[in-house]
């Protein structure tokens, strides 16, 4: 059985202050989380240091939203998937809609990050969704399987039980506007089908996270479908009862 995987996309909130506040309200707390669920955050990069101090010794783990396509050289800017590693990231978010749309990253890209954070011995949370226009037009489960496909070139069968893949649908994305049941277990029940035709019997071990106006109400209801481990959570994140209440979700879910 997979284990559930609720993961905090912080975004660029927060500063120093915040962090420490977040973070001190979550360890506080941290008898409230299930020892069966995963629990990560994904604060900005320049507080990843940080956080990981704050952490230590607790049992969440900690992500980066981002990392680079290059390995280490001349690019100015960009962290690399190793240097994440190097300051106690377990995780990273590739892929995620903000970075397509407001960066213009494209899947190559996704792909070559995709196969550093591996190499890194890091675990990718790749993010894949259909616009409100792609779901009209009845394309929801041929952009996300096209997505899929493109982001995991590079995976080797060994390497795949490594990675996490969040459906996120655009339109439910800081909206407040989640996807049904009906419409979220469709599209996994169709990740996961492509998973097996890509890794075979890896797929079953291959996370799914569910991403979009996820919150302590409508938790519970998502978690529990078959094909659903989890979430990957945006502005609920940032307020610790909130996200507490949401992990709390992912138990017998
Ligand atoms: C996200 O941006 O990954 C996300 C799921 O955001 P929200 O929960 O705010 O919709």
């Amino acid at each position: 059985m997979r284990q559930k995987l609720v993961a905090g996309n912080w975004k660029s909130n927060g500063n120093s202050q915040f962090v420490e506040q977040l973070l001190g309200a979550l360890k506080a707390h941290s008898d409230q989380v299930p020892s069966e669920v995963e629990v990560a955050v994904c604060p900005p990069l320049v507080y990843l240091a940080k956080a990981e101090e704050l952490l230590r010794g607790t049992a969440f783990l900690l992500g980066a939203q981002n990392v680079s396509a290059f390995e280490e050289g001349a690019y100015t800017g960009e962290v690399t998937a190793s240097m994440l590693k190097d300051v106690g990231c377990q995780l990273v978010i590739v892929g995620h809609t903000e970075r397509r749309s407001l960066m213009s990253e494209e899947e190559a890209q996704f792909a070559d990050k995709i196969r550093l954070v591996l190499q890194a011995g890091l675990q990718p949370v790749y993010c894949v969704g259909e616009t409100l226009e792609q779901r009209r037009r009845g394309e929801a489960l041929k952009v996300c399987r096209e997505q899929l496909l493109a982001g995991v070139a590079a995976v080797t069968p060994e390497d795949a039980s490594r990675l996490v893949v969040a459906y996120e649908p655009v339109w439910a994305i800081g909206t407040g506007e989640t996807a049904s049941p009906e419409q979220v277990q469709e599209v996994h029940a169709c990740l996961r089908q492509v998973l097996r035709e890509r890794f075979g019997e890896q797929a079953d071990l291959i996370k799914i996270l569910y991403g979009g106006s996820v919150k302590a109400a409508n938790a519970r209801e998502l978690f529990a479908l078959p094909d659903v481990d989890g979430g990957l959570i945006g502005g609920a994140s940032l307020v610790a009862e909130e996200f507490l209440a949401i992990c709390k979700a992912g138990i017998n879910a």
